[in-house]
């Protein structure tokens, strides 16, 4: 049948995945960084908070700390009024005791004095001749942060394996650390097959040469997902330069990104060569597009990725099945790909069945919801068409007809 996908060798996009995350283990390498670039890492033991925090009772308000009890009843109607004894500011030094009958101005994140078990807060108190006046009566503890109410000493701080956030950088300031036992960044090899290519900054192109694209764009991403990356270069394709440059990838890197060549032409030598060298192959063709001759084994315990040479589809594979990959790698729970969006097409669309397909849209926002424009014509060479998409949208394998107004998800392309 003209147009039919030859589908009982290629495994669906959902098994691919699942079966590179069976694959693949955890570096588990660690390493010590500065709190300040440990922002995306991951946490490589449990910690265990060694102050409470708060470290002691504090104002939540500037306002007057009081007795509860001795301002009962106060009101805009009817203020309570109290000489004011002492004034606390953040980082007073211990001593201040609340006397009876009397208010403490308080700022925020000083130590409340001993004897006031409430805080009123500056907009609901008057000064008047030299007096406080209190507008409203507080509950016991208002506006009071306990020592200890929000992390106890002794307790889990965080797991091992939590990612760090600003947020968790935030807590192991707050306890006073200044770095971090993190698990090491993977490091990426990429590898450029194909003698058509020749690098960027070259003034010229000769007759059938096109500049290489997916090496600047794979380490592109990978910096970006917190990747460190060893960048190859152009292989031709001749078996010993590429057998050379794949030992040194393999000696070098925790992952191998092999560009091109992972086809069935007459000059597709990588899968060929890495089966010769050693690599365990996992899976040969995906029922995806684009992206369908994806390679993908394990060499000497390292995640080998043959993508294939077209810039589209080798993006398209790096989001789909490489960084999910790198996520387990680096001891993250894989999160990527997702397609958590939802939008309808805006016009009809026809697709080949068999294979799941990656459409690139422009998706806009509507008050009734997000509008998907599929971009027209599709490519997996065209890097041009990639960039007037925002959004990926993910038609499954089986759907053929989609009629304009149909769900379907989406990802932003960041
Ligand atoms: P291949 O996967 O080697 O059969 O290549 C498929 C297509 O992608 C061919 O048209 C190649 O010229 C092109 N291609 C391969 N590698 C690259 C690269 N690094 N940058 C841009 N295009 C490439
Ligand atoms: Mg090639």
């Amino acid at each position: 049948m003209p147009n039919q996908e030859r589908r009982d060798d290629m495994l669906s996009a959902d098994e691919a995945l699942q079966k590179i995350l069976e694959a693949v283990r955890p570096l588990e390498r660690a390493e010590t960084v500065p709190l300040t670039q440990a922002a995306g890492r991951i946490l490589a033991c449990d910690l265990t908070a060694r102050v409470d925090l708060p470290p002691f009772d504090n104002s939540a308000m500037d306002g007057l700390a009081v007795r509860a009890e001795e301002v009962r009843g106060a009101s805009a109607q009817a203020p309570a009024r109290l000489p004011v004894q002492a004034l606390l500011a953040a980082g007073a030094e211990k001593g201040t005791a609340l006397l009876p009958g009397q208010a403490i101005k308080i700022m925020t994140g000083a130590p409340v004095p001993e004897g006031a078990d409430a805080v009123v807060m500056k907009e609901w108190t008057r000064a008047v001749n030299g007096m406080a006046e209190i507008l409203h009566a507080p509950k016991p503890g208002e506006h009071i942060r306990r020592r200890g109410e929000d992390v106890r000493r002794g307790e889990t701080l965080l797991p091992r394996g939590s990612l760090l956030r600003p947020y968790e950088i935030a807590l192991l300031a707050a306890q006073g650390w200044t770095q971090a036992a993190v698990w090491a960044r993977p490091a990426a090899a990429i590898v450029a097959t194909g003698s058509e290519l020749v690098s960027t900054g070259t003034p010229e192109l000769g007759f059938g040469q096109i500049y290489n694209a997916n090496g600047p764009a794979l380490a592109a991403a990978l910096g970006r997902w917190g990747v460190d990356t060893i960048d190859f270069g152009i292989v031709p394709d001749e078996k010993e330069a590429l057998r050379g440059a794949f030992q040194r990838a393999e000696a070098e890197a925790d992952l191998l990104l092999i560009s091109g060549g992972v086809s069935v032409g007459d000059f597709d030598w990588t899968r060929i060569l890495l089966e010769e060298l050693g690599l365990q192959v996992v899976f040969w063709k995906v029922a995806i597009k684009p992206g369908k001759p994806l390679l993908f084994g394990i060499w000497n315990g390292k995640p080998v990725f043959g993508l294939p040479g077209n810039p589209v589809s080798a993006l398209v594979c790096l989001e789909e099945f490489v960084r999910p990959a790198l996520e387990k790698q680096k001891g993250q729970a894989p999160a990527h790909p997702s397609y958590h969006l939802q939008g309808v097409l805006g016009a009809d669309f026809w697709k080949e069945e068999g294979r799941q397909q990656c459409v690139f849209c422009r998706v806009l926002e509507s008050p009734s919801g997000f509008q998907v424009h599929v971009i027209r014509p599709q490519g997996s060479a065209m890097v041009g068409m990639a960039c007037k998409a925002n959004a990926l949208a993910k038609i499954p394998a089986e759907a053929r007809r989609l009629t304009k107004g149909t769900p379907v998800a989406f990802r932003w392309l960041k």
